[in-house]
């Protein structure tokens, strides 16, 4: 199929343009994610700093109410901090590892837990002798042999670590020691996968723990708008490349292209003189050798060219190409001969026909070397002023008219009017079987007629044998064009031929 590749070319973007996007998303997904995190990681430590200072507040007042004793008047002073600092639960004096005096209980004496001493600043614990039901985060201020330990009920801390539980569940941990959002309170050893940011007032860290890896199901649960959007604009993208691609290899792309990079080439082929069959007169066939298409019929490219506005520079093309095939020859040594180039209606809307006309005149002054043009009247020349006046101009240049396709249109007389040709060309329809079909023969006698009538002279082409060229010779046309003589052939053949000017005949 002739755009597979094209097709295969925009499925691929289609995928490339696809993956790229999602993994985009994903990126993005996990890049906000980490930020977010962050976010509520910070948001955290800012609490607990605040929970913390305030116990540490506590701590610090109480350091004066140590002196052994747990009077009416120390325990008002300890319950009053416990009531006025927010956060703070409980207050309790310790001598030594005696802990002799509690805002819950007043005046005790217990030995307490004495893992943490002699100088940790702030530890968590499951449950305490002094409150074997609760879990307590524990701020303990040493003043000498004597300390403070304010309790912090882990109940508003958890409360911190709940708010932002969504795909992360959040830990505090001090010492080595963690509390979770439900409470649990076990050993941690930080790993690498966690994010963990560190109090700077206080010797604690808050981390965030993945609860589930990013899974495709969670991302399309979560982006599935933004993912279609994805498919839509990458399928729409790919749509329209494809559309370039074809374009590209449209037939008026490669025209362009072709043009651009000079792949067309002027075939010649010769005109003779139809008594002798000496070559008089060339006409001028543009081919078109596409490196992967092969050979492109100018059947096919030139009405394209004309349609798109090329054929200008199709034309100037073939005049310039057939001046630099000659330049290297010695022109004095070739006999009388016409190279006609074939033109159509759109090579007379500007300046550009004259002057490649003048521009061969200018190489092939003092010759024998003439040009001439065959306009088709399959498409009317426009009659204005500017075009009369071309005509005028090609005419002082010397360049030859004919009238070409004679017979096949409608405005064969207007043409003979307007433009005044010196020779009529009798399309290939009218010579092929014109041995046995009297109608063709009728058609051609009476073309003859109208060239004479008109001073005109006749040139046969699409001669393919020697019967069609008796029948044409017998019936006086002056010149003759055909494969009989010769196919069309590269123009440095056809100069090597016309060097030699023998009479032709294949
Ligand atoms: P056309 O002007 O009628 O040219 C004659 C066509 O008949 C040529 O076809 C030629 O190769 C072919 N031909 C010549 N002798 C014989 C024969 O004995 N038998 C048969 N069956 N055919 C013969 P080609 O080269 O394919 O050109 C087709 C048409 O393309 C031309 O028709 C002409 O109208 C156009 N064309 C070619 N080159 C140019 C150009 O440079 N500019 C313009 N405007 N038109 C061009
Ligand atoms: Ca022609
Ligand atoms: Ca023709």
């Amino acid at each position: 199929m002739r755009y597979r590749n094209s097709i295969i070319i925009s499925i691929t973007l289609f995928f490339l343009l696809c993956a790229g996007g999602t993994s985009f998303l994903f990126h993005q997904l996990i890049t906000n994610q980490k930020k977010l995190t962050q976010n509520y990681l910070q948001a955290i430590i800012s609490k607990l700093d605040s929970i913390i200072g305030n116990a540490s507040i506590a701590g610090h007042r109480a350091t004066d109410l140590l002196n052994g004793q747990c009077g009416n008047k120390v325990q008002t002073e300890i319950r009053k901090l416990v009531a006025t600092l927010p956060d703070v639960t409980t207050i309790n004096l310790l001598q030594g590892k005696n802990l002799y005096c509690s805002s819950v209980f007043g005046g005790v004496s217990f030995t307490s837990d004495a893992h943490f001493f002699p100088a940790k600043s702030l530890f968590l614990m499951s449950d305490s002798s002094v409150n074997p039901s609760e879990s307590l985060l524990v701020y303990h201020v040493s003043r000498g042999e004597n300390s403070v330990m304010v309790g912090v009920d882990n109940y508003y801390i958890q409360n911190e670590l709940k708010k932002y539980h969504g795909s992360y569940s959040y830990i505090m941990t001090v010492d080595g020691i963690s509390l979770d959002a439900t409470g649990n309170i076990f050993k941690n050893q930080l790993s690498d996968g966690q994010d963990t940011y560190s109090s700077t007032q206080f010797k604690y860290s808050v981390s965030a723990l993945p609860l589930a890896p990013l899974s495709l199901l969670t991302f399309w649960q979560s982006e599935h708008d933004r993912i279609l959007l994805i498919f839509i604009i990458s399928g729409g993208l790919s749509i329209l490349f494809l559309k370039y691609l074809i374009h590209r290899q449209s037939m008026f792309f490669m025209l362009r292209e072709a043009i651009d990079n000079n792949q067309l080439e002027p075939f010649i082929q010769p005109i003779v003189e139809a008594r002798s069959g000496n070559i008089v007169a060339g006409e001028i066939l543009m081919r078109w050798q596409h490196p992967k298409w092969g050979n492109i019929s100018p059947d096919r490219f030139i009405p394209l060219a004309e349609k798109n506005g090329l054929v200008s520079r199709i034309t100037e093309l073939g005049i310039q190409s057939v001046i630099r095939s000659f330049e290297l020859l010695d022109l004095k040594s070739l006999p009388l001969t016409t190279l006609f180039f074939n033109v159509s209606a759109a090579d007379f809307g500007d300046n550009s026909l004259l002057n490649a006309c003048q521009s061969f005149r200018d190489k092939t002054a003092n010759t024998a070397l003439h040009i001439g043009l065959e306009i088709t009247e399959r498409v009317a020349v426009e009659d204005s002023a500017f075009v009369r006046e071309v005509c005028q101009q090609l005419d002082m240049l010397g360049v030859t008219l004919s009238a070409d396709d004679f017979g096949t249109g409608h405005c064969n007389y207007k043409l003979l009017m307007q433009l005044r040709p010196r020779y009529i060309k009798i399309d290939k329809h009218f010579t092929q079987e014109i041995e046995t079909d009297e109608g063709k023969e009728a058609i051609v006698r009476n073309i003859i007629a109208i060239a004479k009538d008109r001073g005109c002279l006749t040139i046969a082409e699409g001669v393919e044998s020697a019967s069609q060229r008796e029948k044409l010779v017998a019936m006086g046309v002056s010149f003759l064009q055909g494969y009989f003589f010769s196919r069309p052939i590269e123009a440095a053949v056809f100069f090597e031929r016309l060097q030699r000017s023998t009479a032709f005949v294949e």
